[in-house]
């Protein structure tokens, strides 16, 4: 079983596009299991079109509850909090929303007065799409332990993955480089970083990959909408062969995309002879290498 991770340092660069469409092309080799991990904002299964088959809440969180009849107002529980989440009254009280769960109030309670409770933070969904399982998770809004709801996503894919005798996970990564990100990363055999010829994406995509050096993955990059602005589509292959990673596509700026976007399917599929599904074709093609490597 192989694990590939799709990410992009910045957000709206067409990662869960090009996802979907390298999931559309590479079920018709292989079994394949999807996972969003990018929980604060799923979206793979809308861009596939997907149809939700079941789903389950996910305590993977914590949250201090105090217990009034112990608790004697010392306040050192305000003390020791550094997200300010405990507020000085007559009786100190948890602010839940922005409590962390670290526990440290916890601790220097004399009393024992407080307790971390798991809560629920999100929830696991799966669905179905063509011949693919999506397992998708869902942060509440609000929660807090996203990186931790990204270990149960991956956790529950792989699962699924051996369950159903499936060879490869194609995970759809969140933006950034917090939490979620390092999750996500953690484990896989193969990163796609994806971003685009514009100085933000440039700068964001460079803070991805000291991300993925740490874990040492080995990575490829595609340039999406390649052809908008060549000067900056050259500076990310500067970049990419000053660093030794492969520019594995360079996807022109096609309206089938967002076309296809619209209607929820894959661009390969709607659109399988357009610009940018030969381009993605080309990439599905190295992966399969890859994959066989
Ligand atoms: S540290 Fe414990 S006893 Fe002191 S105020 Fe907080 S909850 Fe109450
Ligand atoms: S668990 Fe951590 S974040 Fe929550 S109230 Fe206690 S010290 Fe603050």
């Amino acid at each position: 079983m192989k694990e590939i991770v799709i990410l992009s340092g910045k957000g709206g660069v067409g990662k869960s596009s090009i996802t979907a469409s390298l999931g559309y092309l590479l079920s018709k080799k292989y079994k394949v299991v999807m996972a969003d991990t990018d929980v604060d904002a799923p979206n793979l299964d809308i861009v596939l079109g997907a149809r939700l088959r079941e789903y389950n809440d996910i305590k993977a969180s914590g949250k201090a509850i105090i217990d009034y009849e112990k608790c004697t107002g010392c306040m050192r529980c305000v003390d020791a909090c550094r997200f300010s989440s405990i507020i000085e009254a007559e009786k100190p009280i948890v602010i839940s929303f922005s409590c962390e769960g670290c526990g440290a109030c916890s601790i220097v309670c004399p009393e024992q007065a407080i307790e971390i409770k798991e809560i629920t933070n999100g929830r696991i969904n799966i669905f179905d799409v063509e011949n693919m399982l999506i397992v998708s998770g869902e942060l509440i809004i609000g929660e807090s332990s996203s990186g931790h709801l990204v270990d149960v996503v991956k956790k529950t894919a792989k699962d699924k993955t051996e369950a159903s005798n499936a060879d490869l996970i194609l995970v759809d990564g969140p933006p950034g480089i917090g939490c979620p990100v390092i999750s996500s990363i953690k484990g896989c055999d193969y990163v796609i970083a994806v971003t685009e010829p514009t100085p933000s994406a440039l700068s964001d995509m460079k803070r991805l990959i000291e991300v993925i050096n740490y874990f040492k993955t080995s990575t490829g990059i595609v340039i999406n909408k390649s052809d908008i602005h060549p000067e900056s589509a050259q500076k990310i292959k500067d970049f990419a062969s000053e660093k030794g990673f492969k520019i594995l596509a360079e996807i022109p700026y096609d309206l089938s995309i967002p076309n296809a976007i619209t209607q929820a399917v894959p661009v390969v599929k709607a659109y399988p002879e357009s610009q940018s599904s030969t381009v993605i074709k080309c990439l599905s093609d190295k992966l399969i290498d890859l994959i066989q490597q």
